[in-house]
């Protein structure tokens, strides 16, 4: 998950200020010093941590003191404000202006993820109810054509070719009559990349945006590469003056630098993040929620929206109550491990989490295998055993085995695993009635 050691080195020092009663002048200083380490060492541009650092000294010394809070928790939440501040503070949407159809221009460098965003924001749009084509303007790359056809039909969206052969400035200029035509209301444009930026890219790509007249153009970039994705950003606005930013594989092991820079670098908002290679792992980039998410706070709402997303409300009401009372089986278990599944993968989920670490959850696997192993000892155990899973003795569990085809080991860490995920369930049920409460805001 990105942010992973930030976001653990920022915790370690407000730790260290919370074992501090009133905090002085010296105690502030310290751990900002130390805010600005673990930010250079996340790949953050120098000068915005300069600046970032210089702007939350400024408000811990200067601030009221605010009776609801404790010294810590005020600093805590001038990170969290200069954090959200700095990402570009509201969650900026598409602007798809008035024409029809609205032009997206894609750009990027190879292998930032331009052709999968582009399919991941078509399946988005058609999910909003718009009718989106897909444009196939790199002729460059030799497998390009193909792979944009290919995420076109898994995501059912129409792909506009012609080939390698044609300019990619006729290409574009024709699927715009073409679209007109035939009642597609949104192109996105899926133009060539290189390795490096050069001059006849560029030019490709501002003649392009001459004949479409884009409502937005999106630069794609990696995560992954740090502050080379800041410099590639800077350039491409330079040039082509970009609307906003796709940061992709942020489910990976990045440092998180790009997306702390580029709103502050190129004054361009980061729109959209990619999360993994599926078509639906995409979300839109709340700097909110990510400054929390960094803080350690927990990205609440994007959990929900992804719960609410996979299991059906009704169900998931139904889950909290019987956590409540306390009633939670090896059967809801089971449906549980199925809906997660359906959510994404485990550790991104975790980041989102509150005060979770990964420790809590270590040895839960939800892969398909496992879940058949899991479902196959469920359903070897009695009604009784499953209600009520503190019967499970040496013999119970040795009937178990036998009748799943597994081993002993095998059940006793499933039900390990169960009581793991009721802990961690509770912990999520008590956060959400301190949300409900009062005593906790998001
Ligand atoms: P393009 O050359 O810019 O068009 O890049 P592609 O769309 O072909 O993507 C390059 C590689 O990155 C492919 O293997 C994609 O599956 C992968 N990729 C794209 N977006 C993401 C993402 O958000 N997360 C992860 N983990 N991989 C991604």
């Amino acid at each position: 998950m990105a942010f992973e050691s930030l976001s653990g080195k920022l915790q370690e020092v407000f730790k260290k200020l919370r074992g501090k009663g009133k905090l002085s002048e010296k105690d502030i200083k310290d751990a900002m010093r130390e805010v600005k380490v673990a930010l250079l060492e996340a790949d953050v541009n120098f000068k915005v941590v300069k600046d970032f650092i210089n702007a939350v000294t400024e408000k811990a010394l200067g601030q009221e003191v605010m009776e609801s809070l404790t010294p810590a928790q005020q600093v805590i939440k001038i990170v969290n404000e200069e954090l959200t501040s700095l990402m570009g503070s509201t969650q900026s949407w598409l602007n798809l202006g008035n024409k029809i159809p609205a032009v997206i221009m894609m750009v990027g460098l190879q292998g930032s993820g331009k052709t999968t965003a582009c399919g991941k924001l078509a399946n988005l749009l058609k999910k909003q109810g718009k009718n989106p084509m897909l444009v196939a303007c790199d002729v460059i790359r030799p497998a390009a054509i193909k792979q944009l056809q290919v995420v076109g039909s898994n995501v059912n969206v129409p792909v506009f070719t012609m080939g390698d052969k044609t300019n990619p400035v006729d290409i574009a200029k024709a699927s715009i009559d073409y679209a007109k035509s035939h009642n597609m209301d949104v192109v996105i444009i899926d133009t060539a990349g290189r390795l490096h930026i050069d001059d006849e890219l560029m030019e490709e790509l501002i003649n392009i945006k001459k004949v479409v007249n884009p409502d937005e153009i999106l630069l794609v970039v990696d995560a992954m590469t740090g502050q080379d994705a800041v410099n590639v950003a800077s350039s491409f606005n330079e040039r082509l003056d970009i609307t906003g930013v796709i940061l992709t594989k942020l489910d990976g092991d990045t440092r998180g630098g790009a997306a702390l820079s580029i709103k502050a670098v190129t004054q361009k908002p980061i729109k959209y993040i990619g999360t993994g290679e599926k078509l639906s792992d995409i979300e839109p980039f709340y700097p909110d929620r990510m400054a929390s998410r960094i803080l350690g706070m927990g990205d609440v709402l994007t959990l929900i929206e992804k719960a609410q997303a996979a299991i059906d409300e009704k169900k998931a009401l139904e889950m909290g109550q019987k956590l409540l009372t306390k009633q939670f089986t090896l059967d809801d278990f089971l449906e549980q491990l199925q809906s997660l599944k359906n959510m994404g993968p485990l550790d991104q989920l975790l980041g989102m989490i509150p005060g979770m670490s990964k420790n809590m959850l270590k040895g839960i696997d939800i892969s398909e295998k496992d879940l058949k192993r899991v479902e196959a000892i469920i359903q070897s155990m009695t009604k009784e055993e499953r209600q009520n899973p503190s019967i499970i003795n040496g013999s119970r569990k040795k009937r178990i085995a036998k009748g799943s085809g597994t081993t002993i080991q095998q059940v006793n860490s499933l039900l390990k695993q169960f009581e793991e995920t009721k802990k961690m369930m509770k912990k999520f049920a008590d956060f959400d009635k301190d949300i409900k409460k009062g005593k906790l805001k998001l």
